[in-house]
């Protein structure tokens, strides 16, 4: 019997692209590939491209260029090219980058497989884009890259038109999952170990505009609260137009669901966001952090802001700053605005010089910094409760420390020895209660005895994956990291 050909999946930009390369990678396992050592060329590389980032073309021309000759001394070897890029720019892939030998969309990355094996007996470029959604992703294998964290799709596509976005051209209008089949899913993973979900979509306020229902997301989280042993649940990206009370009421009842809120403001000022075409103003979004506020005090509010869209005036940043003292962020995510080719924002007139787009990028990145860290020092001396994570603390070898995220999800770094000095035995999965010493901008870290610790199926979960890949059965994770905290990267909405 001959080898089994082996994968590598390059993943780009954000969470909805992370989760879709666990598709890829369970569709490819499925049809018999087996994940390359770290070490050694992958028989098929696959692109998991995403286009909002500028530059994202020069980049995946570079990266293609750098594979070609790789691909010369590696007979039989594969590229193939998927995501938002490719959807975008079909034949040009292939007509820039001849030697790529599959190019496929969004709307049809079951068709991976098929197309790879066209292209090889046919010995010719296969390009594959559809128009609209072939099968709900959910429906398609998926190898999870967490054994205790998983997201899970409730919806694709987004009905909104922001003019900096290249996401309702490329993923299309909002298809909503059916309830039962999202639930369903998560009764699978948590049977399987897993103890916290991620809800995803690009406008999770909208979930149910397509059977119907205003209050579906609501209802949602308020049914994940039923499912026992699920012990964390999140959800990304609400939208501020769409956010209604109902949802806020079904988060502060529902104890699973996490006292956290990433809300995406974009800007303060109420021209811009007209501007934007973002149907809220200021008042609006303020008002939605105060009545989260007033339901769970507690909550981390995070976002993302763009600075310098088009027209943006010194007083339209005074405004976003403005929101960002009163509205106490946990972190931001902040970008330059920077032309994205498609986008009507690309067409305005009134670009702002870059010179002040970088002068005001600095100045609030600094007011970020110095709000996150006063919300994050009124945690010294509070104990919280931790689920380890994996991978997440890049200075733990050198610190000893482990790293996990806390209900709200803020990320603590922690010590893991009890009151009498001895190390304490936790797996990626497991709860420990720690008290927070000390507090960073971006991080939290408890260097006391560990309080508790709670052995979770989570970490059976984990301790079973590893002990199999240890006695070296390929389980074909991909080259993309667990699924990333949400104050991590970027998101819609
Ligand atoms: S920014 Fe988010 S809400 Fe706006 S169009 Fe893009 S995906 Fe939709």
């Amino acid at each position: 019997m001959s080898e089994p050909r082996t994968y590598e999946v390059r993943t780009y930009g954000c969470q909805m692209n992370v989760h879709d390369s666990e598709r890829l990678t369970g569709l490819l396992e499925d049809a018999g590939y087996v994940a390359a050592p770290d070490d050694l060329q992958a028989d098929v590389v696959v692109f998991n491209t995403c286009a909002v980032r500028e530059n994202a073309d020069n980049k995946l021309y570079g990266n293609l260029g750098h594979l070609a000759s790789v691909k010369e001394k590696h007979p039989g070897m594969q590229i193939a090219v998927g995501g938002c890029l490719a959807q975008k720019d079909r034949t040009t892939i292939t007509d820039k980058a001849p030697w790529v030998d599959v190019v496929f969309g969004t709307h049809n990355i079951g068709s991976l497989p098929v197309l790879l094996e066209r292209a090889r007996s046919l010995e010719e470029a296969q390009v594959e884009i559809l128009e609209s959604l072939d099968v709900f992703p959910s429906t398609l294998p998926t190898k999870r890259e967490s054994a205790y964290a998983a997201w899970v799709s409730i919806s694709v596509g987004c009905n909104n038109t922001c003019t900096f976005c290249i996401v309702p051209a490329l993923r299309g209008a909002e298809k909503d999952r059916r309830p039962g089949d999202i639930l369903a899913e998560i009764e699978a993973l948590v049977a399987e170990g897993v103890t916290e979900v991620t809800l995803l979509g690009q406008n999770v306020n909208t979930y149910g505009v397509e059977f119907g229902d205003k209050l579906a997301f609501g209802k949602l989280l308020r049914a994940c609260g039923e499912i026992a042993g699920l012990e964390r649940v999140r959800f990304t990206s609400p939208h501020p137009s769409s956010f209604t009370d109902d949802v806020i009421a079904a988060m502060a009842e529902t104890p699973n669901v996490m006292p956290q809120l990433h809300m995406p403001l974009q800007s303060g000022s109420d021209k811009v966001l007209r501007d934007m075409r973002r149907s809220y103003r200021q008042e609006r979004f303020l008002g939605i952090i105060d009545r989260v506020r007033e339901a769970m005090p507690y909550a981390a509010i995070t976002t993302d802001i763009i600075v310098g869209f088009p027209g943006e005036t010194e007083e339209d940043f005074q405004a976003t700053l403005d929101v960002v003292r009163k509205a106490r962020f946990a972190n931001a995510f902040t970008f330059q605005y920077s032309k994205r080719p498609g986008t009507p924002a690309a067409d305005l007139p009134d670009q702002v010089d870059p010179a002040v787009v970088t002068d005001r990028y600095l100045r609030l990145a600094a007011l970020v910094k110095e709000v996150a860290l006063a919300e994050n020092q009124t945690f010294e001396g509070r104990s919280v409760e931790l689920m380890v994570s994996e991978g997440e603390g890049r200075k733990d070898a050198d610190t000893l420390r482990l790293s996990g995220r806390a209900p709200d999800n803020r990320l603590v770094h922690f010590t893991p020895v009890d009151a009498a000095g001895t190390r304490v035995e936790v797996r990626p999965g497991d709860v420990v209660t720690v008290t927070v010493t000390h507090a960073a901008p971006h991080h939290l870290v408890a260097d006391s005895p560990v309080l508790s610790v709670r052995r979770t199926r989570a970490g059976d979960a984990w301790e079973a994956r590893t002990t199999t890949k240890a006695a070296g059965v390929s389980l074909g994770l991909p080259t993309v990291g667990v699924p990333a905290p949400l104050a991590d990267a970027p998101a819609c909405g």
